[in-house]
């Protein structure tokens, strides 16, 4: 598989002037987030999962689940194609690193220990990933604050 066919390419002064610093150092540098410190940890919304610099979308919210590692994780990408795979061999450890395909963004890293039918945990940054939650259904949700009243109905 090649790498470098991001489709998405910026320069790195580019990458700094949209990315906040924190996300410049994950999604370009390849850096961690403290666990526990990310906005979507903890976030069970419905919704999807985009790549925070390219808006590529890459996690759909059913697929998250707690790990109790401190970061977003999840069983299996939206779309095989939306991530790229890159073995990553250190003297110290094996892992697998999770790219956005789309920019070369770096995401996080995926491992075999996860719950669901492929066994693979994705656990990536909250600052590689933007949330979309979905748009409030037509089932009743927001019912509550419309508020609507007849008109002229007894006050009481
Ligand atoms: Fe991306």
């Amino acid at each position: 598989m090649a790498s470098g066919d991001a489709k998405v390419e910026k320069s790195e002064q580019q990458w700094r002037e949209q990315l906040t610093p924190a996300q410049y150092e994950v999604l370009r540098k390849a850096g961690t987030e403290p666990p526990f410190s990310g906005d979507y940890v903890y976030n069970k919304a419905s919704g999807d999962y985009r790549c925070a610099a390219c808006g590529a979308m890459l996690f759909a919210a059913d697929t998250k689940f707690d790990s109790g590692t401190g970061w977003p994780s999840f069983t299996e990408p939206a779309i095989a194609e939306a991530v790229e795979l890159r073995p990553e061999n250190s003297l110290f450890m094996r892992r697998t690193e999770v790219v956005c395909r789309t920019c070369g963004g770096h995401l996080g890293h995926v491992f075999d220990d996860g719950p669901g039918p492929t066994g693979e945990r994705y656990c990536i940054n909250s600052l590689a990933l933007s949330f979309e939650p979905t748009e409030a259904r037509a089932e009743g949700a927001g019912e509550d604050d419309a508020g609507v009243t007849s008109a002229g109905e007894p006050a009481g």
